[in-house]
């Protein structure tokens, strides 16, 4: 590992002066569970390394407040699945912050850090696309909310500029009943990470979110206004060819050593097909 100097900053000024000064020799730190392996392989060599873990708008914490649940972005995965308020409002996004690697890994890894690593398999990124989430960005030059779908440029890159970091994840509470999963694929069971990453929301007037990562080099939305999808009397071929539209902009990369393309592209439509049907059961069962 190459060495680097350590940052640990106790306001959000201090860390805007470090990032100044080391601008893109300095790199963020909050779990760690990323950047450390990329320290270690040597793939990021920064100068610095800032901790934003000190500084106090990005403390750990989940508030609901004016129609929203604010999640800051220090705030870890097992707090998330457990949280009682994104169980019930959010519970995709809880389903997905639960299979984030082992207990270890869910205790130190952050929502901010998950979204700001930016790959294509991060699993909380589908259900923050159909919950339709901002990201809550600060920087010298003030605070600004980016929609989650302008976020993710490719893997390892954000619309995040230089000099910013994230300090919350803002999700508008549903205005009526949805129903909602997030399901993933994997190599194999236990840890690792998804060959597919889904999430789906139906909501009462019949629109269906369908949300998914690891087929691309960013995750992607797509959305059926129509309400064909989540019709229960509607042709299972009608809804076959809406879900081929609607998972048109996958395309899985055929250098990946966890899945071939076409091992990806059938659980995309197997896991797509599954999760309308559970959201739709959810819907259902209030
Ligand atoms: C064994 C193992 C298993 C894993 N399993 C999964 C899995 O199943 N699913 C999954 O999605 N991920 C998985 N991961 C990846 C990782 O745990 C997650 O992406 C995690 O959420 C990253 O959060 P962190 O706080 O550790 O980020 P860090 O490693 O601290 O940071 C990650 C990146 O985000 C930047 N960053 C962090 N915080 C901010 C901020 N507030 N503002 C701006 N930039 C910021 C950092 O500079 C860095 O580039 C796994 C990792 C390991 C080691």
């Amino acid at each position: 590992m190459q060495p680097f100097a350590y940052a640990r900053p106790t306001t959000l000024a201090e860390a805007f002066s470090i990032l100044q000064a080391y601008g893109r020799d300095a790199r963020l730190l909050a779990g760690g569970t990323d950047l450390i392996i990329r320290l270690r392989d040597g793939t990021a060599r920064p100068t610095i390394v800032v901790d934003v873990k000190r500084i106090p708008e990005l403390r750990p914490a989940i508030r609901k407040e004016a129609g929203r649940l604010t999640i800051s972005a220090t705030t870890v995965m097992s707090e998330i699945a457990s949280d009682e308020r994104v169980r019930r409002h959010f519970v995709a996004l809880a389903e997905a912050a639960a299979v984030v690697g082992a207990v270890q890994i869910r205790n130190r890894a952050t929502l901010g850090g998950n979204i700001c690593n930016a790959s294509p398999a991060a699993d909380t990124a589908p259900a923050l696309l159909v919950y339709g989430a901002d990201i809550v960005a600060v920087g010298s030059a003030g605070t600004r909310r980016i929609p989650i779908t302008d976020f993710f440029v490719r893997s390892g890159q954000t619309t995040l500029q230089e000099g910013e970091l994230v300090v919350a994840i803002e999700l508008p509470l549903p205005s009526g009943p949805t129903g909602a999963v997030h399901l993933r694929r994997t190599r194999r069971r236990g840890h690792d990470l998804a060959s597919v990453t889904l999430a789906c929301l139906v909501d009462a007037n019949g629109v269906t979110r369908l949300a998914f990562g690891s087929v691309g080099p960013r995750p992607v939305l797509s959305v059926d206004s129509s309400g064909v999808l989540a019709d229960g009397a509607a042709d299972d071929d009608a809804k076959a060819a809406l879900l081929e539209e609607m998972f048109a902009s996958a395309s899985p990369s055929p250098g990946s050593m966890r899945a071939s393309p076409e091992y990806r592209s059938a659980m995309l439509r197997l896991l797509g097909r599954r999760a309308v049907g559970t959201a739709v059961g959810r819907l259902a069962g209030g």
